[in-house]
């Protein structure tokens, strides 16, 4: 797949944020993303990987939108939250946004939106509209989905292993987050990919060794067309 570098956003501290989408348009679009929790460096590694591995796939022609690091700040910081402090996982403009951040490291901002790489992340999805958006993160390893990706969530279980956690059943609410304003405003479902920590004792490369399989061959699979 050939890419080409699209406008950059800009952060807090403005640096530049990055983006790339391919050469294959359509009407809708896949994005792959990590780097919204700044120290989450596992979930910002398997995208590094998955997105070299794309560029070399030329019989892989699919509208996808790609961005490594979203929190640009936050990762050279090893925070969670960008340069305000706030959690931009809990900043966009859902329905259900609310001030009252459970913790500090849940801080949603002084209103929805107020962060500039909420607001670039959301001018990609207007002039870019996402089909399917699979955000990159790190915790305990699990798939979490919003909207209508069950059946991805299972291609990928099979391959690593990890339990999936479906938002409408678990009930854990996460009112500003990617998986409830997309759904509402783009009507695009959402996985949220939680890798195991380096904390478990896994080596980055281990990381993505045990989902490498299983990512590639969703990128081939029609269950993204
Ligand atoms: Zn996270």
């Amino acid at each position: 797949m050939n890419f080409i570098p699209l406008k950059s956003g800009k952060s807090v501290e403005g640096d530049e944020i990055k983006a790339y989408k391919s050469e294959t348009k359509g009407p809708s679009w896949i994005y792959i993303m990590a780097g919204v929790h700044g120290d989450e460096v596992e979930g910002v590694y398997v995208v590094q990987k998955l997105y070299e591995w794309l560029q070399n796939q030329e019989d892989i022609q699919r509208p996808t939108v790609i961005i490594p690091i979203l929190n640009v700040d936050g990762y050279r910081a090893g925070t969670r939250t960008n340069a305000h402090a706030v959690d931009l996982n809990r900043n966009l403009p859902s329905k259900d946004w609310t001030n009252k951040g459970r913790e500090a490291k849940y801080n949603p901002g002084t209103k929805p939106l107020s962060e500039p790489e909420n607001i670039y992340l959301d001018k990609l999805f207007q002039k870019y509209p996402p089909k399917l958006i699979m955000s990159f993160h790190s915790w305990k390893p699990f798939i979490n989905t919003n909207g209508d990706c069950l059946e991805v969530a299972q291609f990928l279980e099979r391959y690593n292993n990890y339990e999936i956690v479906q938002d409408e059943i678990a009930g854990h609410p996460t009112p500003g987050s990617l998986g409830e304003y997309a759904q509402q405003e783009y009507n695009s479902p959402v996985i949220t990919f939680e890798c195991p920590l380096l904390a478990s004792g896994k080596s980055l490369k281990e990381i993505w060794d045990e989902n490498a399989v299983g990512l590639q061959a969703l990128m081939r699979s029609n269950l993204l067309d």
